[in-house]
């Protein structure tokens, strides 16, 4: 019953509001939530005949209508054939981990990957004989040297976090397969409207639904996104069996934020670009990471790559910790949080929170000093974000 059945020829936009729709008999004009955790069939015959064939609708850990429309809809927005929802970002690396490896397999991992995947990857994968071996995101020879007969994966972020480092994903997708691994990218940071890993080579797209799909910090969720026999049938078999499916409420709540992302990320974008080019005035700041600065090592890259530059804006203040925890202090609009990819503007000093468990030494390898702070910036004025950080910056002198 939806007018359009065929998205595939509309563009980016129209797809965001519009791809995976079905109409009830109802006629409603906004996407139902189906909370339900089983489906009724007509007669025993139909049981069993999907019971058999897989098809249709059964139980709400294989499917749902309502997390459907979502995974349609971000399957269009990527440009993947296919994509499998799943109860947080992490679920979704587990589950695609969990479906394509076996034990002796191994991965090529970047370094500056968010901390809960190096867990992941370290504490329980290696407990089933997968390792993992990390490599400078943006250092293509060591990403090379890294590969060995039995690696399966190359796993990223770009850019990554908190640094706004990237990696060439067209130069790392053709490295995959020139030795038989699938490139595996974690396009939480850029989404869909600033970002298509596919059309840059890459096999797999891995989301936090959690960040910029949600948009407002309401729900945690994932998904992952791909080819047919990968994600609609291994990863999705793992799914079905072992449960961390996503419920129909937080994807109502995701395929709702996809209809504004495209208008969010570029306002995210402006924010953000706004607040690095000001900071970069600032006496009591060292140096801005942000792609889309012309001080960046690779803005070309980010230029070619990206269609926006994100919304996230980290820097180093010379007074290392002191001052950063000052800054933080003084601000009352941002949020002090660890989360990012909300409306509302947020404030951390990732040395003490989301890197705080490395040790000194590998926070000093990843660059991650005790005056870095990282913004993610919401959609405030922008002008209020900066007298929110000027008192802090007074206080600097
Ligand atoms: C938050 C995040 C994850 C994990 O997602 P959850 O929804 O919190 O499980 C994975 N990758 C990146 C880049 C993230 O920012």
């Amino acid at each position: 019953m939806n007018p359009i059945d065929d998205t595939a020829d509309l563009g980016f936009a129209s797809r965001a509001v519009r791809a995976g729709q079905v109409r009830t008999q109802e006629g409603e004009h906004a996407e139902p939530i189906f909370l339900t955790s089983s489906f009724v069939f007509a007669n025993a015959a139909e049981a069993a005949a999907r019971f058999s064939s897989g098809t249709g609708n059964i139980y709400s850990r294989f499917t749902n209508p309502t997390v459907r429309v979502f995974q349609e809809r971000l399957a269009a927005l990527e440009g993947g054939e296919t994509c499998i929802a799943t109860s947080s970002g992490m679920a979704a690396i587990l589950a695609t981990c969990m479906a394509l490896l076996k034990s002796g397999d191994h991965i090529v991992s970047a370094n500056a990957v968010f901390g809960t995947t190096v867990s992941l990857f370290n504490q329980y994968l290696s407990k089933f004989g997968v390792a993992t071996t990390y490599v400078r995101l943006s250092d293509l020879r060591a990403w090379e040297a890294a590969i060995q007969p039995n690696t399966r994966l190359l796993y990223l972020e770009t850019p990554s976090n908190p640094l706004m480092e990237l990696a060439d994903i067209r130069a790392l997708a053709d490295l995959a397969h020139t030795h038989d691994c699938l490139l595996v990218v974690d396009n939480c940071f850029c989404t869909p409207a600033l970002q298509l890993p596919f059309r840059l080579g890459a096999d797999l797209v891995i989301h936090s639904g959690t960040k910029y799909l949600d948009g407002q910090g309401r729900c945690v969720g994932g998904a992952v996104v791909g080819d047919r026999q990968r994600v609609g049938t291994d990863i999705y078999g793992f799914l079905r069996t072992a449960g961390p499916t996503l419920s129909p409420f937080n994807a109502w709540v995701f395929l709702k934020g996809l209809e504004t992302l495209t208008l969010r990320m570029r306002a995210h974008s402006e924010a953000a670009l706004q607040l690095a080019r000001w900071l970069e005035t600032q006496p009591a700041v060292a140096r801005v990471y942000y792609p889309g600065l012309a001080s960046h090592p690779q803005h070309e890259l980010a230029k070619r790559q990206q269609s926006g530059f994100g919304g996230i804006v980290s820097f180093d203040l010379r007074g290392g910790r002191e001052a950063a925890w000052t800054l933080i202090d003084a601000t009352r609009l941002l949020s002090i949080t660890a989360n990012l990819g909300d409306a509302k503007s947020t404030i951390t000093h990732p040395a003490t929170t989301t890197h705080g468990r490395l040790t000194p030494q590998e926070r000093a390898v990843a660059g991650i000093g005790e005056g870095l702070v990282r913004i993610s910036a919401g959609l405030e004025d922008v002008a209020d974000l900066q007298a929110d950080l000027e008192r802090g910056f007074r206080l600097l002198g």
